[in-house]
């Protein structure tokens, strides 16, 4: 069961998305709306007796928005108030929101407090909404510590609450549009479940071994590309993805364990992308499950043309750790070192 700090200090940072929103009245469709609106649709938080503080993004955005400049505004704050506060919740729409989380998780480097990343499927104003549940339970779980005499938080990593489950961040993918359960980690197990109580599982969560300040680490390099494969792909527009001016690396979504077509063609495009300098990891398009590159000739065939293998990270977490290691300075060889290694918790090695 959940043991909570009662005089928790929160930190709300309210970057827009669905939660927020109202109907404009001119067009009929959703826009991002201001803190106050939202805050004042769900009255039950002064109950919480927590002591709440909130920063918002002006103005508060759709997250189809979201890109890594306001990735470093989202961990500077967190940074310039990380002493001040017990916990943090980014309110943010669902539709990036686990990009968000992967590139928090790799750039809030020694993070020991817990940042919960938390939106909805339904306006917070609507009588339906999945809005308030969800604020209340991140808040709460922001404020959880373990059950020891020197109680610490519970959790200490970017996570993503929604509905009934609470995912590691750079685990999790949006699977649904219009499910209140929207989010999964389908490699990962869940780190609470929400129901009557919430049940941590604790053995999932991530904890450093060390308590050192923490250092946030800014500055994404967008020289990146994501590739799917499909049958049908052309060897021109292979050659065209691989030949973007300045790409240094390249997410490769293939089929199954990390399989790609075999024809001649295609093995050399790779191959002349990996020689020239391109570092590029190969990820499955399958939502469960994940590389295994030495199991079938085709995926053989990759890892000899210089792919590495991505196991089973999700294709977020591996573009954001992409930007962020080439944004880090780091060489075409460090960086392929780091993408065989799990920093926090990203992919099972
Ligand atoms: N388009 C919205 C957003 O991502 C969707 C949502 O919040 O659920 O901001």
């Amino acid at each position: 069961m959940i043991t909570f700090n009662h005089k928790a200090r929160i930190l709300i940072i309210y970057t827009g998305g669905t939660i927020g929103m109202i109907e404009d009245p001119d067009t009929g469709t959703l826009k991002p709306f201001d803190f106050d609106h939202l805050i004042d649709n769900v009255p039950k938080i002064k109950k919480l007796r927590f002591e709440i503080d909130h920063i918002q993004f002006t103005p508060p955005i759709d997250s189809s928005d979201m890109n890594p400049r306001l990735w470093d505004q989202i961990a500077k704050s967190i940074a310039d108030n990380y002493d001040g506060y017990d916990g943090f919740v980014v309110l943010h729409g669902t539709d990036t929101m686990a990009y968000t989380a992967s590139a928090l998780s790799f750039m809030l480097e020694n993070l020991n407090k817990p940042v919960i990343i938390t939106g909805s499927q339904l306006p917070i104003g609507e009588v339906r909404t999945d809005g308030e549940e969800n604020l209340i339970t991140a808040l709460q779980i922001a404020a959880a510590t373990t059950d020891e005499k020197r109680p610490r938080p519970m959790i200490q990593e970017v996570a993503i609450l929604f509905e009934n489950y609470l995912w590691r961040g750079n685990r999790s993918t949006k699977m649904s549009a219009d499910n209140f359960n929207a989010f999964k980690s389908n490699n990962y197990p869940k780190l609470a479940q929400i129901g009557l109580g919430i049940h941590f599982n604790e053995e999932a969560l991530w904890r450093l071994p060390f308590t050192r300040p923490l250092n946030v680490r800014y500055g994404m390099d967008t020289n990146v590309a994501i590739i799917d494969i499909f049958p049908g792909l052309t060897e021109a527009a292979l050659r065209h993805q691989l030949s973007m001016p300045g790409v240094k690396g390249v997410v490769l979504r293939t089929y199954g364990a990390g399989n790609a077509p075999t024809a001649a063609w295609f093995t050399d495009a790779i191959t002349e992308a990996t020689e020239r300098g391109i570092v590029m990891l190969n990820v499955t398009q399958c939502p469960n499950g994940g590389v295994h590159d030495r199991r079938y000739y085709s995926g053989n065939r990759l890892a000899i043309a210089g792919v590495i293998s991505g196991h089973d990270i999700t294709t977020e977490a591996a573009i954001t750790k992409m930007m962020f290691l080439f944004g880090q300075g780091l060489s075409q060889s460090e960086v392929k070192r780091e993408l065989i290694t799990s920093l926090c918790g990203e992919m099972t090695v």
